[in-house]
């Protein structure tokens, strides 16, 4: 069977005016990178994930991994368009089943991820995804987990990469980013 693909919806595109800067949200000092608008409209939706999907594709990736909570947004629509299937990573105490935990820390405190023991094997080529990166922890902690249960992560993908934070250097698998701030 063919592997499904999604149509651009645009050839060529600027993106950024869909990201809105939302001062001291969600606490004084952080420049939250609002993707809403970026979400709510069909044409820069569907390049942002045909251009993640484009980048991927052919690589034999099984699994696209998907990061609580806007991770989980822009994973699914791009492993359907890369034939793959979905995995989520979630914060502490939400999964179900038997999950492992791997933990990384905030500049202020610490924080943890936990993936499904049984989602990922040895048999998986794995896409990670998030929506941003910023200092880089949060990815970091999500590919040892799958690292961990046995997958082969070939790349990890974002909508924004907030590259003057230096994230990218944290993370020891290629960085995909459809928009670059430097
Ligand atoms: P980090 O672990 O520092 O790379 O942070 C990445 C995670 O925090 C991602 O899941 C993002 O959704 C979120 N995040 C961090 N900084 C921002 C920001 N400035 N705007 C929006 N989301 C952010």
């Amino acid at each position: 069977m063919d592997k499904p693909t999604i149509a651009l919806a645009c050839p060529t595109m600027d993106l950024t005016p869909f990201i809105r800067d939302v001062p001291d949200f969600p606490k004084p000092g952080i420049i939250f990178k609002d993707i809403t608008p970026l979400l709510g409209n069909h044409q820069a939706l569907s390049y942002a994930v045909e251009l993640i999907a484009k980048a991927h594709r052919g690589k034999g990736i099984t699994k696209v991994v998907g990061i609580e909570s806007r991770g989980f947004i822009i994973a699914p629509p791009v492993a359907l368009a890369i034939g793959a299937g979905f995995v989520p990573i979630r914060k502490p105490g939400k999964l179900p089943w038997k999950a492992i935990r791997e933990g990384y820390n905030l500049e202020y405190g610490n924080d943890a991820v936990e993936i499904h023991e049984d989602s990922v094997t040895d048999q998986d080529v794995v896409l990670m995804i998030d929506d941003v990166l910023a200092t880089g922890g949060t990815m970091e902690a999500a590919v040892k987990l799958v690292r961990r249960v046995g997958g082969k992560v070939i790349g990890t993908a974002f909508l924004i990469d907030l590259a003057f934070l230096g994230g990218g250097t944290r993370i020891d698998s290629p960085v995909f980013s459809v928009m670059r701030y430097t």
